[in-house]
């Protein structure tokens, strides 16, 4: 197969459905071709582990002289000058770029109706969200217009839409991929990663975006293990846990049948299954929203309209700072900065944040507990299928809500990865399995091995 083969089909398809699905915010369409031509001149000698392969990115990630604009009006017009890491080494390997995904603005939300350029539909079900933040992500590849996607995940944001949009996404330990280039949300929570329709092809996709990086001090210092080379099939003897908390309360009937399917394959290839508990998991939706706001109120500073984006008219000056962020920001994003500055301010810093981070300690040791004898935990990645376009929107907590399975993951800085399962009125379920830190290879072994 020719690149530019590859690379048309991709626009031939984003032709056709992407009028309905709306995963893409920003083409790339000139520099793709291009780029495909190149590499069809040059021939099949390259051993490129992406060669040709059509990516589309989310669109918090930077990319030289790609508009990057997180869903956001502050940001309509960014150009970046650079590339983030993960962009320059999905180039080293020669994959081409499509174009940039939709998303919740700034990766605030679970269905990425907080877009403030477009909604994205599920492939599955037109009237349905696709999830979020990285709904783009999730259903470009879901609606077959490109094999690989990148996204970000600081409170499920990749298992989340990978579980609505019925494909595999990866939520890396935090600190295995580099974060430089990430517009930040919550800089001790995000991690990028990777949604694709195979395991394998999310092996390879994060084979080449991991590592240590000198413009990341947060990137870790641990060998990249082929993870390609760890899809044996064989998982025989493998320790599962299953948290009775992801199996409880709250989590659909339908939801729980599939998961209760899955596990039993599991064991039918040989895995060896076992009720746990994680009894701190109930708090980490109020734990995480005060850390991740507190987060996010001081990383969104920086967009004051004269640095970056767009600028307000006005002649004073601090005028011009409120009228930029008033105008430039939506109301999720607004919502966070003030929760997030009220929960930092001195009066409330001991009752909040400083509360919230000693119980993400506990969330943290559940975990350590758990895996010190078990090699995965396995459960649901959510705990309904994708629900209606405008169903939560107008309620934020009930939103929130919808991501107490992903969000304990992200509080801990382990790894995730969520697969289908199966279908539940006609809509995808997510398997979510969790890993120890570093513990990438494993998990990609159990989910090749079930899928
Ligand atoms: N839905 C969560 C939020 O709104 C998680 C977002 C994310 O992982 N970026 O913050």
């Amino acid at each position: 197969i020719k690149a530019s083969d590859l690379v048309d089909e991709a626009y031939a398809r984003i032709g056709e459905v992407d009028g309905k699905v709306k995963a893409f915010l920003t083409l790339n369409e000139e520099a793709a071709r291009d780029e495909a031509r190149t590499i069809d001149e040059k021939g099949t000698a390259d051993d490129a582990l992406l060669l040709g392969m059509p990516i589309g990115i989310k669109d918090n990630l930077v990319t030289k002289g790609l508009r990057t604009t997180c869903a956001s009006q502050i940001l309509e017009n960014y150009d970046p000058i650079f590339d983030a890491t993960v962009i320059e080494k999905v180039k080293a390997q020669k994959a081409i770029t499509i174009g940039k995904l939709n998303m919740d603005e700034f990766a605030m939300g679970s269905s990425t109706e907080n877009s403030s350029m477009a909604i994205t539909h599920n492939p599955w079900d037109l009237e349905r969200v696709p999830g979020g933040s990285s709904g783009g992500s999730a259903a470009s590849v879901a609606a077959g217009e490109v094999l690989f996607a990148l996204g970000t995940d600081t409170g499920g944001s990749i298992r989340q839409p990978s579980a609505f949009c019925g494909v595999v996404g990866m939520k890396p330990t935090y600190g295995r991929v580099s974060r430089y280039g990430v517009v930040a949300f919550a800089s001790s929570l995000d991690q990028v990663g990777t949604i694709t329709r195979t395991v394998e092809d999310n092996a390879f996709l994060l084979e080449t975006i991991a590592g240590l990086d000198p413009h990341d001090s947060t990137s870790a210092d641990v060998k990249v293990p082929h993870y390609s080379a760890a899809l044996t099939g064989d998982i025989k003897g493998l320790r599962v846990a299953v948290p009775k908390e992801y199996l409880g309360e709250g989590i659909d009937e339908s939801v729980k049948d599939k998961i209760k399917a899955a596990i039993r394959q599991l064991e039918a290839l040989g895995a060896v299954c076992e009720e746990v508990s994680l009894p701190h998991s109930k708090y980490a939706v109020p734990t995480y929203y005060i850390l991740a706001s507190s987060e996010a109120s001081a990383n969104l500073a920086r967009f004051d309209g004269v640095r970056y984006g767009v600028r307000a008219d006005s002649n004073d000056l601090i005028e011009m700072y409120k009228k930029s962020r008033s105008e430039g920001f939506g109301d999720e994003v607004k919502r966070r900065v003030m929760l997030g500055t009220f929960a930092l301010s001195s009066g409330y810093y001991d009752a909040y944040y400083k509360k919230a981070q000693q119980v993400r300690t506990l969330i943290k040791q559940d975990f350590e507990k758990v895996l010190e004898n078990h090699d995965i935990i396995v459960g649901p990645t959510t705990p309904t299928t994708a629900f209606k376009i405008g169903e939560k929107v107008d309620d934020p907590l009930t939103m929130y809500a919808n991501d107490l399975l992903t969000i304990p993951v992200n509080l801990a800085g382990i790894p995730a990865i969520s697969l289908p399962c199966g279908l539940a009125d006609g809509l995808p379920v997510g398997l979510q399995m969790i890993g120890r830190p570093f513990g990438e290879k494993t998990l990609y072994r159990a989910a090749h091995a079930y899928e």
